[in-house]
């Protein structure tokens, strides 16, 4: 019997699976749809996701499929107003990447593939039992055969409209906005005079600029009201007529690729697990799309739960550690749901701008603070896993690299490929290291004072030490009394 079943062969499951299949945990990942996603969707990979990728080898190849954006141009009545540049972020990848969703899926897939595992597509969850501790599953194959299976664990990852979370009766709070968007894939003869990446406003509305590989540009449009009965599907002609009203610069496009219309939502699940149900992505969340956020923080829970549930699922470590998928997801993608919230608003001017914030607009005085914090939120480091009162607890761990002999890797990143937890500290020795039943899943990572650059990094002194999840996420730093009280509680010492 497999112990995992995956709802969904989305990014997010997906990316599950990926993870599932490194800590060499069986699993089967069903698909309703009979082939794979063909629609453009998310486009913009954020940092944070392509260090994901790091973890399992494949960053590459995402970063060769797609293209770099280095940096955001925001544009209010055709005045500049805004840079947002990603030259300074704490990580190797200081771009976002641009590429449409179905090649990430299929980078994804192909990583799935080597473990001889294959999205069963076709296969529709329709309900479950418990039966002593387990659920018996019904599926349908899309032959209208039903079957049964039995798992111990269901990861839903079936989006916005989750099977998975209905049948675990977990609620779905939120709220639409009162404007929609259509959106369209279209391409330009050449993209050398296009602009990058860039977000013009006005007091109508907005129109959002997204280069693609290919000569092909994404468009976002605002419109007033809810989203019409059918969904509007926009034309080559009204994208050329908006382009011309906010873009002057791009010229026409001449061909229409993929057009799609949708609401703004905001919506969050009242829990993201019940009993050994979880749920992660567009089923947990729904955001606005202003930032594209909703796959990236997707991505995020589901590495954050995988090798969690990996190590439980192996007797290494407490139920407490599985716990923490819940309180710490709740409290990042709570983050994000927040800001997007506000610069939705913001940007589509449904409370004037100076009310929400007077440096937003139109005279922001700080611009620091936008140099150095909307790269962070947007590239995804900036929400944090913990309501801590330090900086760097509940943060992603920054790209530093160091010197050393002990291990096959010289830098923070690669570290987190070897799917371990890694202990950080200038001290030479983690005695409470030595007190934990499963050593194996940790590797002590010494750094001396000619790592300097990788100390100040991660803020230590010199008796502390900091704990690195396999996730990316900082989830300790402390003394040695500390630590061992925080190992106690998600690991089994001597
Ligand atoms: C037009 C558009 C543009 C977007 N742009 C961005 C962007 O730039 N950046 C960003 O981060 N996000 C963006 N998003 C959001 C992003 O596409 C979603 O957040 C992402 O797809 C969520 O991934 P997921 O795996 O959670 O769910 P999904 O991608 O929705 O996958 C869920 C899967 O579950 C399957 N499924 C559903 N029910 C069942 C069932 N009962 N049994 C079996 N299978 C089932 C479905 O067939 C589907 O394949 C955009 C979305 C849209 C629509």
């Amino acid at each position: 019997m497999k112990k995992v079943l995956i709802v969904g062969a989305g990014p997010v499951g997906l990316l599950a699976g990926c993870y599932l299949y490194k800590y060499n945990i069986a699993f089967d990942i069903i698909d309703k749809n009979s082939e794979s996603n063909t629609y453009s969707k998310a486009l913009s990979v954020s940092p944070a996701t392509i260090k994901a990728f790091h973890g399992l080898n494949i960053s590459d190849k995402l970063v060769n499929k797609g293209r770099k954006v280095h940096s955001i141009q925001i544009y209010y009545k055709d005045r500049k107003f805004l840079n947002i540049n990603n030259k300074y972020l704490p990580s190797c990848y200081r771009y976002h990447i641009s590429i449409p969703q179905p090649e990430t899926e299929k980078i994804l897939e192909e990583f799935i593939s080597n473990s001889g595992v294959y999205v069963k597509r076709g296969h529709k969850l329709i309900s479950w039992t418990k039966e002593n501790g387990k659920y018996k599953v019904s599926i349908s194959d899309g032959n209208n055969n039903q079957y049964t299976s039995c798992y111990e664990y269901i990861i839903g990852a079936d989006g916005a409209s989750s099977t998975v979370r209905d049948l675990a009766g977990i609620g779905f709070d939120g709220h639409d906005y009162n404007m929609h968007f259509i959106m369209a894939d279209v391409l330009f003869e050449s993209s050398i005079n296009l602009p990058g990446t860039s977000y013009y406003i006005d007091d109508d509305g907005f129109l959002i600029f997204l280069p693609m590989p290919d000569n092909m540009v994404r468009v976002v449009i605002k419109k007033d009201g809810p989203l019409p009965s059918p969904r509007p599907t926009p034309d080559i002609d009204e994208i050329n007529y908006y382009l011309s009203k906010y873009c002057k610069k791009s010229g026409n496009a001449y061909k229409l690729i993929w057009s799609s219309s949708a609401n703004f939502y905001n919506r969050i699940a009242e829990h993201n697990s019940k009993d050994n149900v979880f749920i992660a992505g567009d089923a947990f969340h729904l955001f606005s799309p202003i930032g594209g956020q909703g796959m990236n923080t997707g991505i995020q829970d589901a590495i954050n739960l995988s090798w969690k549930l990996a190590l439980y699922i192996k007797g290494k470590v407490r139920r407490a550690l599985l716990d923490t998928y819940s309180t710490q997801r709740f409290t990042a993608v709570g983050e994000v749901l927040q800001s997007t919230d506000h610069d939705t608003m913001l940007i589509a001017g449904i409370v004037p701008k100076e009310c929400i914030d007077p440096i937003y607009y139109p005279e922001f005085c700080n611009r620091n603070h936008y140099q150095s914090e909307l790269p962070l939120k947007y590239s995804g480091f900036l929400a944090s896993q913990k309501n801590t009162t330090t900086d760097l607890v509940g943060r992603h761990v920054p790209y530093f690299e160091f010197f050393s002999n002990q291990h096959d890797f010289n830098n923070s990143y690669d570290a987190l490929s070897t799917g371990k937890v890694i202990i950080y500290s200038k001290r030479n020795d983690c005695p409470p290291l030595d007190r934990i039943k499963n050593k194996s899943d940790f590797i002590f990572c010494s750094l001396d004072e000619s790592d300097c650059l990788s100390i100040e990094h991660i803020q230590f002194n010199s008796e502390n030490y900091v704990v690195v999840n396999p996730d990316g996420y900082i989830d300790f730093s402390g003394k040695e009394d500390d630590l061992i009280e925080y190992l106690s509680a998600f690991y089994f010492m001597e």
